[in-house]
């Protein structure tokens, strides 16, 4: 058999979920880190999920020997495969290097989780998604070869068990786009200058892949889609025609399909036609039908993304065929079916969800029934609309129930939003609210306080499992909460902390916490995504209108608040970090649920004012996060996000101190969303970058309470008195004293109480040293 003249299918998916159904590649990795199993052992496991996989697509009807299946495992990420696969290993790990210059599996693991001294390579965030890659350092001096074998290894394995597969591998351009400078290596080297030194590692896969009898490989290229990378679409645009002139030039090659999900691929379309690559998978949940005036789209098959991979919502499979028309009326030489990302962001199979409401299942698709979507669809466009006809009734029905189900159009939340007006989102004058509030709670100087969670010990984790199971009874687990907050109080007073917290024990997760107590959300059992490397989350549904049928928090606060005469701060999660964490609804504007949340949180702050609690954060670390891809979406989603949180804080007294809490350090163009939140104190993280947070701030125009974070809670290094100290005078000198807060980088849940208890003694003494030469 020719391998060229395999077509691209009719039917595919741009990758799957690896993870195993029930997280056995997370359990089998992390039992060989913890040494309690070989890499044999390991690999076994790897292999088994991987021909589980490969059978389960075949069931669901993807075609078995014609590419339709993607080969999209990996043990920990995708990027950091490339780097493995191309000999990229940061100097401070080079001694990790096999004999062929690559890594073993161990190594890999090393390099992503760090070892001693030596940092793991940054995550960061996988375009719009809340997947994590590992950034790939490079300088001027990175070479590059193929030295690692996992794309034909795991083609050839799925060979022997009777598949042809399609590897997935990041493309050159994407590749060195997502990459950043090395340490020692000026900020503003260019990664992808180094195009023309990677590309013969690519050249050599591809005739590898070639060899090994492989009819297509599909090189992930999402990064033409993104705008908010350094790299312009010029620079893009060039890289494009120069990787790709190289490398569809190769003799002995498969077939190349390029995939740009996450986004529309304007302007960026013409770009890749351009290149004569064999077929091009384009988003069509994120992007329109692009403009082809001019091109000559004979020579390229179109892959069409139009199944959702990034949202768990059944499609309208009717509406999809008529996208699906419009797609075959450009004019190529012919159109596929897809998904419009990976479908690695969904969990696997509502299969698993036994106790989700029947009604809301059957409006959901997770990774399988997606995978018979897309199967369908394909039927459909080969063999015309009705040869599906009874699931796109199906489908059609299904949608039309969920349109008119109890709780997802509330008559009361529709008015409530509707009826909003400019005041709902202000607040009184900056200036009268630090007077007013500077009297009610009559702090030092440079107060000292926490971002909210103290360590969550075993025992803690043991009673909400015994409460899940029916072994614990609601009181005696409340009990138990109510006796670590207790606890937590009383090492915070003993420290000599100014603002207290909490503790957040009775919280399984930020996010989830909420959404379990708010109406129109649903929680899985089963549906784990990855976040990154083994860490796994359980995004909540946020299905139907949002409110809150109760208080959610005050109780705990009250309870908290009535062991201390010091205040006690409320914690709240606001609207955008909910929605970021969720999977939203998608059949009204990201504004009406953001404003929905907004108000239910409205209710909760202003009740937890009127029990008497002072300060009330609301925490916003995905609030960066959200940033559309697209530059003309940011002003938009700049309105909506930050209007929310203004909605959710704005209820209150002059003399209550709202207080926000946004983990990372960089914001770029997002800074000025930052003063616009209107927050009295805003927490950000700032320990490693040396608080060079704070004149950007203050470049912006930013005048409000603000509290770096003094130490990194990422290890649990114990921060010594004067490198606190050091920190908090270097802070001294960008902002007014009166206005500086002393608080870790982020919440302390990950932690153990001993680096705590020593990190936050150690914080309360360099701020007494700092105010004594106030
Ligand atoms: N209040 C939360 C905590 O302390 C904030 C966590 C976060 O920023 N991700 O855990
Ligand atoms: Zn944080």
């Amino acid at each position: 058999m020719s391998t060229s003249a395999i077509p691209f299918p009719k039917a595919s998916v741009l990758g799957y979920p690896r993870i195993g159904e029930r997280r056995e590649l997370k359990r089998a990795v992390e039992a060989f880190w913890a040494g309690k199993t070989t890499v044999e052992e390991l690999e076994v496991t790897a292999a088994e999920l991987r021909k589980s996989t490969r059978e389960r697509l075949a069931e669901l009807g993807l075609g078995r020997d014609d590419a339709s299946i993607p080969e999209s495992f990996s043990y920990y990420d995708q990027v950091a495969d490339a780097s493995a696969a191309f000999g990229v290993v940061p100097a401070r790990f080079e001694s990790l290097r096999n004999a062929e210059g690559g890594l073993d599996l161990a190594g890999y693991f090393t390099v992503a989780r760090g070892q001693g001294e030596n940092l793991p390579l940054e995550m960061t965030k996988w375009f719009d998604t809340n997947y994590h890659y590992l950034v790939p350092e490079l300088g001027p001096d990175t070479t590059f070869k193929l030295v690692g074998s996992q794309f034909v290894d795991q083609f050839l394995e799925a060979k022997e068990q009777g598949f042809v597969t399609r590897p997935v591998v990041v493309g050159p351009v994407t590749y060195l786009a997502l990459s950043k400078p090395a340490d020692g290596v000026a900020a503003d080297f260019n990664p992808l200058t180094l195009l023309p030194q990677i590309l013969p590692a690519y050249v050599a896969l591809l005739e590898q892949l070639a060899a090994a009898g492989a009819p297509w490989v599909q090189f992930e290229e999402a990064a033409l889609v993104n705008e908010n990378l350094s790299a312009s679409a010029d620079e893009l645009r060039g890289a494009l025609a120069t990787a790709y002139e190289v490398l569809l030039a190769v003799p002995q090659r498969p077939q190349v399909a390029i995939s740009a999900a996450y986004g529309g691929l304007d302007p960026l379309f013409g770009a890749v036609v351009a290149t004569g690559a064999d077929a091009i998978a384009i988003d069509l949940v994120k992007g329109a039908v692009p403009a082809t005036e001019g091109l000559d789209l004979s020579g390229v098959t179109i892959a069409a993304g139009v199944i959702d991979g990034h949202n768990i919502w059944r499609a309208n499979l009717s509406d999809k065929l008529a996208l699906l028309e419009r797609v075959e009326s450009l004019g190529a030489k012919s159109v596929t079916v897809t998904t419009s990302t990976s479908l690695q962001h969904v969990p696997y199979t509502l299969r698993n969800e036994s106790k989700l409401d029947t009604e809301l299942k059957s409006w959901l698709a997770f990774a399988e029934e997606k995978t018979q979507e897309v199967v369908a669809l394909a039927q459909g466009l080969t063999e015309g609309a009705a040869a599906i006809a009874e699931q796109v009734q199906d489908s059609k029905d299904a949608l039309a129930r969920r349109a008119g189900a109890a709780g997802v159009n509330v008559l009361a939340v529709r008015e409530a939003t509707a009826a909003l007006k400019q005041s709902d989102f202000d607040r009184e004058d900056a200036e009268a609210r630090r007077v007013a509030q500077a009297e009610r709670l009559g702090l030092p100087a440079l107060p000292t306080t926490t971002i909210g969670s103290f360590p969550q010990t075993t025992s803690i984790r043991k009673a909400r499992a015994a409460h899940a199971k029916g072994e614990l009874v609601t009181e005696g687990y409340e009990q138990a909460m109510r006796d670590e907050i207790a606890q937590v109080i009383a090492l915070q007073e003993e420290i000599g902390l100014d603002v207290l917290v909490h503790g957040e024990a009775e919280r399984n997760d930020m996010v989830q916490y909420f959404a379990e107590l708010l109406d129109g959300f649903a929680v899985t059992e089963n549906g784990w995504v990855q976040s990154y490397g083994s860490r796994c989350t359980r995004p909540s549904i946020q299905w139907g209108d949002v409110s809150r049928p109760e208080p959610m928090t005050v109780r705990w606060a009250k309870y908290a608040q009535s062991l201390t005469r010091k205040p006690v701060k409320g914690m709240l999660t606001g609207p955008v970090t909910i929605m970021a964490w969720s999977f939203v609804r998608d059949d009204v504007s990201l504004r009406e649920t953001a404003n929905q949340i907004g108000l239910a949180l409205r209710d909760e702050v202003n009740d937890l004012e009127a029990a008497g609690i002072a300060t009330i954060q609301v925490d916003e670390p995905a609030l960066r996060e959200l940033l559309p891809l697209k530059k003309k979406d940011h002003a938009d989603y700049l309105d909506w996000s930050v209007n929310s949180f203004r909605l959710s804080t704005s209820g209150v007294r002059v003399d209550t101190q709202i207080h926000t809490h946004l983990c990372y350090s960089e914001f770029g163009e997002v800074i000025d969303a930052i003063d616009a939140l209107n927050a009295d104190v805003t927490s950000i993280e700032a320990a490693r970058s040396r608080m060079e947070i704070l004149p950007e701030l203050a470049d912006a125009g930013f005048s409000r309470g603000v509290g770096p974070g003094v130490y990194d809670i990422h290890s649990p290094r114990v921060p010594s008195t004067e490198e606190i100290q050091e920190l908090l005078e270097l802070a001294v000198k960008s902002v007014d004293p009166n206005l500086l807060w002393v608080n870790p980088d982020c919440g302390l849940k990950t932690r153990g109480y001993e680096e705590t208890t020593a990190s936050l003694k150690n914080l309360a003494a360099a701020t007494l040293n700092v105010r004594a030469q106030l």
